[in-house]
């Protein structure tokens, strides 16, 4: 089966995972080519549709954000991918751009694919996000199930909360939501560390690309601090002896 690249999706704050977050791809459009690969994702086909809309990861207040995904027979994106790129300069992937651009909006004839289990292909558009430092470092953390969840919650007692987002079970961490936006790290076991916390998904570690962080807040320090991950303190590490990692 020949599997449809997927474009546009997008971590979301209340089922976390290593989506690339938009606002970490905002960068500089040249008008012309914006309006071609514009033009060229509206003139997508629609493959499958869905009932609730989708909604714009920048709280623009923008609600019209369609209901559908749209193919070209290689790629797959959702219907609102193109308001990120017209409203919010997202960048889009350089590949994808390029194939774009050498079709405009006459986009070639294809064969609809069937709406099929294993049809997306996911694997790319992560890729390319993570070197792009766009995700999130999530790694081992897992959005729970039901009765996970009911064991967490039993776990953390009188601990307040508006909703458990992630857990750990290497590390019998879990994530909280606690209001304002603001996120809490808490260890389920005796003598675990403090809880950590995050003002909000803009102060947590972005995956694979060192001390970055989702906000560019400055560096964390020579030793892994709250929040800081290994990953993040051995790029610091390499920093200062001068072993820059490559910038993307
Ligand atoms: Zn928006």
């Amino acid at each position: 089966m020949k599997r449809l690249e997927v474009l546009g999706w997008w971590f979301n704050e209340e089922a976390p995972t290593g989506l690339p977050r938009p606002h970490l791809l905002v960068g500089a459009w040249a008008a012309d080519e914006r309006a071609a690969v514009a033009a060229y994702l509206r003139a997508g086909k629609e493959l499958v549709r869905f009932p609730e809309p989708s909604f714009c990861r920048f709280a623009c207040g923008e609600t019209e954000m369609g209901h559908a995904d749209l193919t070209d027979g290689r790629y797959v994106w959702p219907e609102g991918l193109v308001h990120y790129i017209e409203r919010h300069d997202v960048q889009l992937p350089e590949q994808f751009v390029t194939h774009a651009l050498a079709h405009g909006a006459a986009m070639p004839a294809f064969a609809m694919p069937k709406a099929k289990f294993g049809l997306y292909d996911t694997a790319p558009w992560l890729a390319w996000g993570r070197t792009r430092g766009a995700c999130l470092d999530l790694d081992g953390w897992e959005i729970p199930t039901l009765d996970v969840l009911d064991r967490i919650a039993a776990d953390l007692g009188a601990v307040p909360h508006e909703a458990i987002l992630a857990c750990r079970g290497a590390t019998r961490e879990v994530l909280l939501a606690v209001g304002g936006g603001a996120l809490e790290v808490h260890q389920l076991r005796a003598g675990g560390h403090a809880p950590q916390r995050f003002a909000g998904w803009h102060e947590w570690p972005v995956a694979g690309v060192g001390a970055k962080r989702s906000s560019d807040a400055p560096k964390p320090p020579d030793r892994p601090g709250k929040g800081a991950t290994m990953d993040a303190f051995f790029a610091q590490l390499r920093k200062k002896h001068g072993l820059d990692e490559p910038t993307v």
